[in-house]
């Protein structure tokens, strides 16, 4: 196995263990995975299996064809999901898709589409409002689809009435947009009762958005 595989593998249970440990998903839901620095493969979590029993080993690599390359497990539901955002975002290279519970009530509101940011750690990490992907079943090709078209130029996605999706150009990045995502929805949902978000200056939202896209390494 060479180095570059061996670390993204390490790198997607460490962040199996810290997203089952902060809560921010129940038993086995929610999936991760990393690009292979300089590879045309990803790997990702295998499909219904305990966060705490994950090892290197359990885990599937994947060519961002399609093609399943190593492993013993299925792939998590979501692999077309997780393709599908490699695909249209070269400078994405982690991903972790959590069901954590303040994201996933603000993506359940009737009639709203798009959550504001709320702050400047929304502007600066996440890239300012986020898209809600619209609702289709867990695993299915049209919620990859719909999560693929969502995404935009974002640190991330809201999937309607299921969870989150928290992107970078490393693990820790994508950890980091998990967390700024579940806060910025917590944010929001405690607004929502005595008013509206207040609009940031133009200006502002125009820097911070220059700034998310240096740091994030975004060429799209
Ligand atoms: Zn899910």
């Amino acid at each position: 196995m060479s180095d570059k595989l061996k670390f993204a593998k390490e790198e997607v249970v460490r962040a199996c263990k810290i997203i089952s440990g902060n809560g921010f998903v129940l038993g086995t839901a929610g999936n991760v995975s990393a690009i292979v620095e300089g590879e045309n493969l990803f790997v990702i979590t295998p499909s219904s299996y305990p966060y705490s029993q994950m090892e290197v080993k359990d885990l599937v690599v994947a060519d961002l064809d399609g093609n399943i390359v190593e492993g013993e497990k299925k792939p998590s539901i979501e692999f077309t999901m997780h393709r599908n955002i490699y695909l249209e975002r070269n400078d994405v290279k982690a991903i972790v898709h959590s069901h954590s519970p303040y994201a996933t009530a603000a993506a359940s509101i009737e009639g709203i589409n798009i959550i504001p940011g709320v702050d400047i750690e929304a502007a600066f990490g996440l890239g300012g409002d986020m898209n809600i992907a619209g609702f289709a079943p867990p695993g299915s090709p049209e919620l990859a689809e719909f999560a693929r078209r969502s995404i935009e130029d974002k640190g991330g996605v809201l999937l309607a009435n299921h969870g989150a999706i928290g992107v970078g150009k490393n693990m820790d990045e994508a950890l980091l947009a998990s967390d700024n995502i579940e806060r910025n929805c917590k944010m929001y949902l405690s607004i929502m009762p005595v008013g509206s978000v207040k609009t940031m200056p133009e200006d502002f939202m125009l820097f911070s958005s220059n700034i998310f896209k240096e740091v994030s390494g975004m060429t799209k």
